[in-house]
């Protein structure tokens, strides 16, 4: 019996997570759940899987959920009890479904401690990625990806030699502007960035994925968990979204991962891996899906698909400007203060302005978070 924490239990891979728990009784215990404010989800959650406590980071919201649920299980609340839960309490499987930066911390704690980290919070990896790899290895941690593309190399790359890989390659669907002409861009509305063709997540992500930033923080992402240059990892757009990634090994050879865009599959495997367990999920018909295309990305269009590739060259805190700055503008861009053309342009702006320091630390990288938000701020966008 694994017992797991979930961070983020109330967003698209936190109920997804759920969804995969709920169907291995006997395998899986969850022993906490944090939110930031949905209470009322995290109630019904508390009242089916019974953890020993949750975490709600908002406090007026966390109050209100004591008084609702009296001692179902302890609530605390804030941001401090969010990081003594990961480093402190009973628990042998951290899932870091937090989105953002906030994810960063409380997965630190967990590596430090040696756990298995299910990580889907990808921006942990782009913003401090060297960081956390020294840490991982000093503690003898583990990060197995549950983002798709992540999950699909990794399954790639078992028993075969890291030495022997040509190139990654990272498919996309392109998201819901793949067809659309660029000079649209300036008038597209929320509602229509939000509509992903092939998968439902959180507004955030879903937002990264019509800008294709998301394949750009996968991109950085796949670069620190897999230890490979830039240079060897590829984009492809797929617009079925089947095939969830490929590896291409020195002699030619592609092996590739396959199945329904569904999250329950790569958060089961970042779970149980090594093994594989028995599931009644629904199975891929692939004379139904009868077609696969794929095509080179349009980097002129999607231009924060290029500035990912440009911050990791630069290196240092340039990939955590580029994530603060559009956490910034993704924000921004749902609460209708930008254009979506100009979220490329805001993070254009940061990188230009923003200091940039190499070989930062951690605190470092926290300062330069925070100074680019403000930078922002300042700027009056
Ligand atoms: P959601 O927005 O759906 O959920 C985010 C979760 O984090 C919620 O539980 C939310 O609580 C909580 N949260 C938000 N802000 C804070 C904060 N400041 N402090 C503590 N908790 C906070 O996101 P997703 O589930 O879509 O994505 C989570 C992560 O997984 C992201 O990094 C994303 O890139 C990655 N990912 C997601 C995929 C998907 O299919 N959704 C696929 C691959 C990767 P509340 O609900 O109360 O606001
Ligand atoms: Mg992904």
């Amino acid at each position: 019996m694994k017992k797991i924490l979930i961070l983020g239990s109330s967003g698209s891979i936190g109920v997804n997570t759920l969804n995969v728990v709920r169907k291995f009784p006997d395998k899986f215990k969850v022993v906490g759940l944090t939110v930031n404010s949905r209470i009322e989800l995290l109630e019904q959650q508390i009242k089916e899987f019974r953890p020993e406590f949750v975490v709600v980071t908002n406090e007026s919201k966390a109050r209100e959920l004591k008084s609702n649920i009296g001692n179902l299980c302890d609530v605390l609340s804030g941001n401090d009890e969010l990081l003594k839960a990961a480093s402190e309490r009973d628990y042998d499987i951290l899932l870091g479904a937090i989105v953002g930066f906030a994810g960063l911390q409380p997965t630190l704690e967990a590596i430090k401690r040696g756990k298995r980290i299910a990580l889907a919070n990808k921006e942990t990896l782009v913003v401090a990625g060297e960081i956390v790899n020294k840490l991982v290895l000093e503690h003898n941690a583990e990060i197995i990806p549950v983002d798709s593309e992540h999950s699909a190399i990794y399954q790639c790359l078992v028993g075969e030699n890291l030495n022997e890989v040509e190139k990654l390659i990272l498919t996309a669907s392109g998201g819901p502007f793949l067809n659309k002409d660029k000079s649209l861009f300036e008038n597209v509305t929320v509602d229509e960035a939000l509509n992903h063709p092939n998968w439902k997540m959180g507004n955030k992500v879903s937002i990264d994925s019509a800008t294709m930033m998301n394949k750009g923080l996968e991109v950085i992402e796949a670069h620190w968990l897999f230890g490979l240059p830039v240079k060897k990892i590829e984009v492809v757009i797929h617009p079925q979204s089947i095939i969830h990634s490929m590896v291409q090994f020195v002699d030619g050879a592609i092996k590739a991962q396959l199945g329904l865009p569904d999250m329950k599959l790569p958060i089961q495997y970042a779970l149980t891996f090594p093994e594989r367990l028995q599931n009644d999920f629904k199975r891929t018909d692939l004379p139904v899906i009868n077609a696969l295309n794929f095509f080179k990305p349009d980097f002129d269009k999607f231009e924060c698909l290029k500035l990912a590739f440009e911050v990791i060259k630069v290196g240092g805190t340039a990939p955590c400007i580029l994530n603060a700055a559009n956490e910034v503008a993704v924000e921004k861009f749902i609460n209708k203060k930008i254009k979506f053309s100009q979220i490329s342009q805001l993070i254009n702006k940061a990188l230009d302005k923003v200091e940039n320091h190499s070989d930062p630390d951690i605190e470092t990288i926290f300062e330069c978070d925070k100074k680019t938000r403000e930078f922002l701020m300042d700027a009056g966008f």
